[in-house]
């Protein structure tokens, strides 16, 4: 990059800071990028200069107002290589982009017969929405398969994708994997099927040059937060014709040009898309994110990426008690990796290296059917950015070193005597050979997973539980915990549980793993209802 990193770090105090008594390394970047000044600035110039509502007022600052956000829209279409600002649609960030699109355009256009292909990498924001207007449409949903090295399976895309294909949405880049897929390849078959083409864009906007012309995507979506900008602002690229033909996803007004009691007719684009007060200081700070990235030069932002990436491969590759997902050392990637430590679970990993300033994130990462397929519950994913330095990618690795040892240490000093307790000397922990209900439970958001069996007498009474964790430590120790504690109790005692776990703890709840807390009671709680509600019918 011409802009060396040291000058890019300088633009990110954020990176200055220190986690406890560690200097920050800030690894979570698919998630959220960092902003730097050049896009925050922008608050305070708006805030402190110009701050009105757009498009309605005839005074200085509402026209303003109004040129900056409309201009931002300009900078957005130019930035992913739209024809014009018409095609440029603001959103809250990429979830909401696949929406308006699924909702608008797929509401319509799907019925029975017709299919939706999707890829099984992609994130819930693309596969949930399209899974529920299928379900509402009546039309089905097929997936591209991934295969062994990471990647999309094109002979399968060409099976998968045919004349029954309404839809084509693909992920751009996997924020689980890393590949960079081939959407103009995927584009073209579906195409030749007249489908239409969404390309999930939001790990590719801000790691690479996109051009959505080249491309030939009919929709490309994206989100603020991810390229340096701030969050509640993403952004929808639509061919203008299909645009122009989509019903509006929101109601009410700005999106209007004449309403009556009984009819309302729509605003030109983008603003037919855009209900309501927009986010007009995120829209004009996006701008300057896009300027921001600009400067840099997209090109170089992407092979810094995959430099980041190799070097972590690398890096990881040489130790053999890790696993690493994804496409293997030579492939391009994008600036992430997902692996997973053998016998530290990703959610305790993640706290071991928070204890060193080290941010990354654990869990399936809205990506839960392709961790299935992957036959894990959760991976821990570093993900890189443009202030990254193969420094602190070593930082990472050698973080490594011990963690198993240092878990123990870790719950030893930071939670209650009781959690270490369970955790040295789990009670209970197999599975019951004739249970009388099993409740099985996932945590997406962090990669926990297990199972609770429960035999119980003809009374009512809890004769034995017994548990089966795939989860991080604590909550592997609280699901002990509370086998122990509830044997001997009644159903109703189980199916009513609320905070005993805090009773057990003495009330110390640890501020960072609440949910791994509270989660096995919860899971309990609904197997032991469930239970009964099924004996009572
Ligand atoms: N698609 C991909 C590939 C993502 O990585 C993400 C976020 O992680 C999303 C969609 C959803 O983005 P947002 O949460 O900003 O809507």
């Amino acid at each position: 990059m011409d802009k060396g990193v040291s000058a890019i770090r300088s633009d990110f105090p954020v990176l200055e800071r220190r986690v406890g008594d560690e200097q920050l390394v800030y690894l979570d970047n698919a998630a959220t990028t960092q902003t730097p000044k050049q896009v925050y600035d922008v608050y305070e110039d708006f805030y402190g200069g110009y701050n009105a509502n757009v498009h309605r007022g005839i005074h200085a600052l509402s026209h303003e107002a109004s040129v900056a956000y409309e201009e931002a829209h300009d900078r957005l279409a130019e930035f992913v290589g739209a024809e014009c600002r018409e095609e440029m649609v603001f959103t809250k960030n990429t979830t909401e982009s696949i929406n308006l699109v699924a909702y608008g355009l797929g509401l319509n256009e799907l019925g029975p017969g017709d299919e939706v292909v999707l890829t099984e990498m992609e994130h819930h924001a693309s596969l949930v929405t399209w899974q529920q207007v299928a379900k509402r449409t009546g039309a089905g949903v097929r997936y591209i398969r991934v295969d062994e090295s990471g990647r999309l399976d094109l002979e399968h895309a060409k099976e998968v994708i045919g004349p029954d294909t309404a839809v084509v949405s693909v992920v751009h880049v996997s924020n689980t994997l890393g590949t960079v897929n081939p959407v103009k390849e995927i584009a073209e078959l579906a195409h030749d099927e007249d489908a239409y083409v969404l390309v999930d864009g939001a790990q590719s906007a801000p790691t690479r040059p996109v051009d959505v012309q080249k491309m030939d995507a009919d929709f490309f979506t994206f989100s603020g937060h991810k390229m340096a900008g701030p969050t509640g602002i993403g952004g929808l690229y639509g061919k203008r014709h299909l645009l122009e033909e989509m019903e509006p996803f929101l109601y009410g007004g700005e999106m209007i040009r004449h309403v009556t009691f009984s009819e309302s007719s729509w605003n030109g684009l983008p603003w037919k898309f855009e209900a309501g007060t927009p986010p007009i200081a995120e829209g004009i700070a996006l701008a300057a994110a896009a300027d921001y990235l600009d400067d840099i030069g997209m090109d170089a932002v992407r092979e810094h990426e995959n430099d980041l990436a190799q070097y972590a491969l690398s890096r990881l590759g040489e130790r053999d008690d890790v696993e690493i997902y994804g496409p293997p050392a030579g492939v391009e990637r994008s600036g992430l990796v997902a692996f997973n430590l053998d016998g530290v679970h990703g959610h305790d990993l993640s706290s071991l290296l928070n204890d060193r300033g080290i941010a990354v994130r654990a869990g399936d990462h809205c990506t839960q059917p392709l961790h299935d397929k992957l036959a894990i519950p959760g991976s821990v994913r570093a993900s890189f950015y443009v202030y990254n330095t193969t420094d602190e990618i070593d930082r990472l690795v050698d973080a490594l070193d011990g963690a198993r040892e240092r878990l123990d240490t870790y719950l030893s000093e930071r939670y209650h005597d009781r959690i270490y307790d369970h955790h040295r000397n789990p009670r209970n922990a197999s599975g019951l050979a004739n249970p009388s209900f099993t409740k099985h439970s996932e945590e997406t958001s962090c990669g926990d997973e297990g199972e609770f069996h429960a035999e119980i007498a003809a009374d009512g009474t809890i004769e034995r539980l017994g548990f089966e964790s795939r989860s991080c430590a604590v909550s592997t120790a609280v699901a002990s915990m509370l086998t122990e504690y509830l044997e001997g109790e009644t159903l109703e005692t189980a199916a009513e549980l609320d905070g005993v776990v805090a009773d057990l703890l003495d009330g110390e709840f640890p501020d960072l793993r609440h949910d791994c807390v509270v989660g096995p009671e919860q899971v309990i709680r609904e197997g032991a209802a469930e239970f009964l509600d099924a004996s009572e019918k």
